[in-house]
């Protein structure tokens, strides 16, 4: 379905941003990774499925590093055609104690790092007559939960964002969506089970269960894969209608 096209997944040696590059690899998309880490393992992993793989290691704090990432895009690529803004990260901290550096980081990777992808791959997008932009927001793009107010700032942030750039490119065949989805089990959330064990004195499992149970209904978490196969959705012909959307895949959080 997506042969040919190029698909740049920020913060994708990791978590979500790596589940969804793996579903768009799969659809054939050629697929180029950000992120800190190991990055062999990703690329290997991308490889596997027999599509052109590359990686930029910008810092998605850094608007520099972020214009120097879609130079490599278009130069060695032929320019972005699917923009996923996945990286990001996490701080717990009431207001009065949040470190002012914590907040600056959150603000400017979780949020103002779309803004410099996007405005960087439309118009590419746009010459080429077709292009897809999926943003990662969350729950928090949509409720907030105490202690979290960098990032539920930048998360309800990206979805206004979102929402504005749909409008721009409401004629064109490029859309924008994003994906709000409630807890995964991934290395940002299971900083937050280990921080909910230590201070109830409980195991992995029953953190994790009382985790779940305080906000998902469904007492599942969700998966990278569910997510990989819900940006493949947005990427599809059925999808080219659906625009400005905020779209919640979190086991009924945003149903209370
Ligand atoms: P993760 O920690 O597993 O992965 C984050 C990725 O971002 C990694 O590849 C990391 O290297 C990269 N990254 C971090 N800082 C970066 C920077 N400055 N520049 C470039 N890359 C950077 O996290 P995740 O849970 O997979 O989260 C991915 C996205 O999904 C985030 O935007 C997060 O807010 C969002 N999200 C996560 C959950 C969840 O429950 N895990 C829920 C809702 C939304």
């Amino acid at each position: 379905m997506l042969n040919g096209k190029t698909a740049l997944v920020t913060g994708s040696t990791s978590g979500i941003g790596l589940g969804i590059a793996l579903s768009l690899a799969r659809q054939g998309a050629h697929i180029v990774l950000n992120g800190f880490g190991d990055v062999e393992a990703p690329k290997a992993q991308v490889a596997a499925l027999g599509v052109k793989v590359g990686y930029h290691g910008a810092d998605m704090s850094k608007p520099a590093e972020i214009e120097a990432m879609m130079a490599y895009v278009n130069a060695e690529f032929g320019g972005c055609d699917i923009l996923v803004n996945n990286a990001g990260i996490q701080h717990v901290a009431p207001v009065e104690d949040f470190p002012v550096e914590r907040w600056d980081a959150i603000i400017a990777i979780n949020l103002s790092s779309a803004f410099h992808t996007t405005r960087l791959a439309l118009p590419g997008m746009k010459a080429r007559g077709w292009g897809r932009v999926i943003n990662l927001a969350s729950v928090h793009g949509l409720v907030a939960s105490a202690q979290k107010s960098a990032y539920v700032a930048a998360k309800h942030g990206l979805v206004g964002f979102t929402k504005a750039v749909a409008l721009e490119t409401a004629t064109s065949q490029v859309t924008v969506n994003a994906i709000c989805p409630g807890w995964v089990l991934t290395p940002l959330v299971q900083k937050q089970v280990d921080a909910r064990a230590a201070a109830d004195g409980v195991d992995d499992a029953e953190a994790k269960r009382r985790l779940l149970a305080e906000k998902q209904p469904s007492l599942q978490f969700t998966t990278p894969e569910q997510l990989g196969e819900l940006a493949v959705f947005l990427c599809s012909d059925a999808a080219a209608n659906v625009r400005g959307q905020a779209w919640s895949l979190d086991g009924g959080w945003t149903a209370q």
